[in-house]
């Protein structure tokens, strides 16, 4: 129960919303994570010479979208009532966390009113999304969001597994986009940048024995669009989302890395001349209203070097974005920051980040070993809705609930116990000075 602690509580740890010419820190270089090593495969870390830099933009895109930025408004994520908490600030990864099988998980809907202020001490918390999911846009999915969580969520605090693939887009004209329904990969890249985007559709229309089993819908037919294959040069391959057909979309990714420099007609003879193929994130299984896991894109990933090594003889690697990678979780930091910074006018890091997520092997392992390195605390909370449903985890979170609710009141709880126990020892040390401070004018006698 709240009580005189919880007033105290209130009153040091959070701040109204206001200083709004705070400006964002910037943290050190990403670091990648090595995949992890259940999978045991030779591939490599992603090879981003300078990802901080790379994302500046990226940030600033992102934070832009939430409007306003350009003449100083800021907008809210929600109506500025209350109070906001400066110390902490909350990470959730949303599928096997908030959303399953395209529906809120109940207790989320609940979870949001919680840090939103429905909470004991009346207490606002800032929050981001960090998902490894995608193959919409980033405001589509943020009204997808809005919907299911009944509580408005904005692009400025959203990331999901290709959102860093934006960067890439200086540095490749021509890419092959794999995954997602539709054309609605091709236009998240095209909207990031990308100059010209082709899709496995794209190959099969121009060249139908590519795919010998595939045909080709109305539809899909008339969105695809038909290439110069003789002097068409794909620079790099880029796995949005998960593939709708594994098999043709497997083929047609192995004949581009087969080529000599991504030409179609020019197979190479030694192997390892194609573009350089990347994942949006590495998750081999992910959660859904199925009753067990489904094999995600980290499956395919594995399956395609498997297939790589059958049909050439020699290795592949691969890159892969997302969560566990570190330069994922730093990226996120500051992605916070700013996020803090234009929502919340808090112009410091939070001294603790709970990250909640489902999946060990990327939720709770990219955040413990992002912890290790991080300037503040990144503390992980496994929930079993999702992925993991009980017994021992793979990589042991700092804490394991029943659910996202659970998980929030678990860190508001743990803050609030902070707050009493440094109040506590600033009220100990604030005795001794008394009792040690000679009275003044016999002192000075
Ligand atoms: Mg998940």
């Amino acid at each position: 129960m709240p009580g005189v602690d919880s007033e105290s509580f209130r009153a040091s740890r959070l701040r109204r919303l206001s200083s709004l010419d705070a400006t964002a820190k910037k943290y050190g270089h990403l670091h990648m994570a090595l995949p992890p090593r259940s999978l045991n495969r030779p591939t490599k870390d992603l090879p981003l010479d300078s990802p901080i830099h790379l994302a500046d933009p990226l940030l600033d895109q992102g934070l832009a979208s939430t409007g306003g930025m350009a003449n100083g408004e800021v907008p809210l994520a929600t109506p500025s009532i209350g109070t906001t908490s400066e110390d902490f600030a909350l990470a959730f990864d949303i599928d096997g966390v908030l959303i399953r099988g395209g529906t809120a998980i109940p207790e989320a809907i609940e979870a949001m009113k919680y840090i939103n202020g429905e909470n004991p001490y009346g207490i606002r918390v800032p929050y981001i999304f960090l998902t490894n999911g995608g193959g919409k846009s980033e405001q589509e999915r943020c009204d997808d969001l809005s919907r299911q969580l009944q509580s408005n969520v904005v692009p400025g605090q959203f990331i999901c597994g290709h959102t860093p693939m934006r960067e890439m887009a200086e540095k490749y004209n021509t890419v092959l986009v794999i995954g997602g329904e539709g054309e609605k990969c091709r236009i998240v890249a095209e909207a990031y940048g990308f100059k010209n985007v082709i899709t496995p559709g794209d190959i099969i229309k121009t060249k139908p024995d590519t795919a010998p089993f595939r045909k080709l819908t109305e539809e899909e037919w008339n969105n695809s669009r038909t290439l110069d294959l003789e002097n068409l040069q794909i620079e790099a391959v880029f796995v949005f989302a998960d593939s709708r057909d594994w098999a043709s979309d497997q083929q047609i990714i192995l004949d581009v890395l087969m080529t000599k420099e991504g030409r179609l007609g020019h197979r190479s003879e030694v192997f390892n001349e194609g573009p350089p193929l990347y994942f949006s994130h590495n998750d081999v299984v992910w959660s859904t209203s199925h009753e067990y896991t489904r094999i995600g894109m980290g499956a395919l990933r594995a399956s395609v070097e498997a297939l790589y090594k059958a049909v050439t003889g020699v290795e592949l690697n691969t890159f892969a974005f997302g969560k566990p990678q570190i330069g994922t979780f730093q990226f996120a930091t500051r992605f916070l920051q700013q996020w803090r910074s234009v929502s919340h006018g808090i112009d410091k890091p939070p001294a603790t980040v709970y990250f909640f997520g489902d999946t060990p092997e990327s939720d709770i392992r990219g955040t413990n070993e992002y912890n290790k390195v991080a300037e503040n605390e990144w503390f992980s909370v496994l929930v079993k809705t999702g992925v993991y449903q009980s017994g021992t985890p793979s990589y042991r979170p700092n804490h394991i609930c029943e659910n996202i609710l659970e998980g929030v009141k678990f860190a508001i709880e743990r803050e609030h116990r902070k707050t009493k126990e440094r109040g506590s020892l600033a009220g100990t040390e604030k005795k001794q000075n008394e009792e040690n401070q000679p009275d003044g004018a016999e002192a000075q006698a």
